[in-house]
């Protein structure tokens, strides 16, 4: 079979200085992923892949360039998930990790866990010799001086709607040429978010899902909304259930505002190969590959 690929680098409003940025940055995940779909690798690698060069790239909200909580400081959710067996690891509030992801896939192989937290995480990542780094190494000049200018409004809430702070989360979900469906999310969560927060992006079926069945999705949007409806699952049964796989995307958003009043991102893979994406934010991110392995990144709107 055909292998597919989509990656998303948040949904929200993306400020227009910024579009180039998100374009090159998804593009780039979406063709690291390809690299290593395209010589018949996995959808798991080449998920864990693409989420980890954006979790690299200062510009998304994951990794290095993630918001700050409401004390100035950074902690980061991630999950993946393998379809084939529903196997998946997760991490949630863990500082001094570089590539969230790819802590999550080690808890996931090497453990009988799927999600770690704080301090318990950090000390496993340690133990398993990934590399851990200071805070000040994820943390950039943007995302102070925005916490320094939130800092001054009172009673500000990282809720309040389509403020032009970013919700740069970044996910991919893949199909590889066995037929196997992968999906992974990573996060720095929601700007001056309470310390120990954790948003939708590390709940299984929330801010990932993925199932040789059905097919795989990630999200990105308002984290409290999301996880209330189980909106990547909310999408996958969809494809259960018979929808194509851009109904199954616009029907889990149509879902989130209806019942929740929420607003986010989708995207869905089935287990056909097809992609789709679906918003009812301002803007979204998105880069896929088409029939014929071609890039596209675009930014929505
Ligand atoms: N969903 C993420 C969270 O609430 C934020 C985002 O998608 O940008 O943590």
């Amino acid at each position: 079979m055909k292998p597919a690929l989509i990656v998303h680098g948040g949904a929200w409003k993306i400020a227009p200085e910024t579009h180039a940025a998100h374009l090159r940055g998804t593009r780039a995940a979406a063709e690291a992923g390809w690299n290593i779909l395209g010589a018949g690798g996995s959808a798991l690698d080449a998920v864990e892949m693409a989420v980890s060069v954006m979790e690299d790239d200062p510009t998304f909200d994951a990794g290095v360039g993630s918001v700050l909580n409401c004390v100035g400081d950074i902690e980061l959710d991630a999950i993946i998930m393998d379809g084939r067996t529903l196997a998946l690891g997760a991490v949630a509030a863990v500082r001094n990790i570089p590539n969230p992801v790819r802590l999550a896939r080690v808890i996931m192989e090497d453990t009988y866990h799927t999600l770690l937290v704080g301090d318990g995480a950090r000390r496993f990542a340690e133990q398993k010799g990934m590399r851990l780094c200071a805070q000040a190494e994820l943390t950039v000049p943007r995302e102070v001086e925005r916490y320094r200018r939130l800092q001054e409004i009172p009673n500000y809430h990282p809720a309040d709607e389509f403020t032009p702070n970013p919700m740069d989360t970044v996910g991919a979900v893949a199909i590889d040429a066995s037929g196997n469906v992968a999906a992974a999310t990573s996060t720095g969560g929601v700007h001056f978010k309470l310390p120990g927060r954790v948003g939708d992006s590390p709940l299984v079926g929330s801010g990932a899902y993925a199932d040789n069945e059905t097919g795989a999705a990630s999200t990105t949007g308002h984290g409290e909304n999301i996880m209330r409806v189980v909106l990547s699952k909310t999408a996958t049964d969809a494809l259960a259930h018979g929808m194509d796989v851009q109904a199954a995307a616009d029907y889990a958003i149509a879902y989130l505002h209806r019942r929740v009043g929420g607003y986010g991102g989708i995207i869905v893979v089935d287990r056909a190969g097809n992609t789709a994406f679906a918003y009812n934010t301002p803007h979204m991110a998105v880069a896929w590959t088409d029939a014929q392995g071609a890039i596209h990144a675009q930014i929505m709107r």
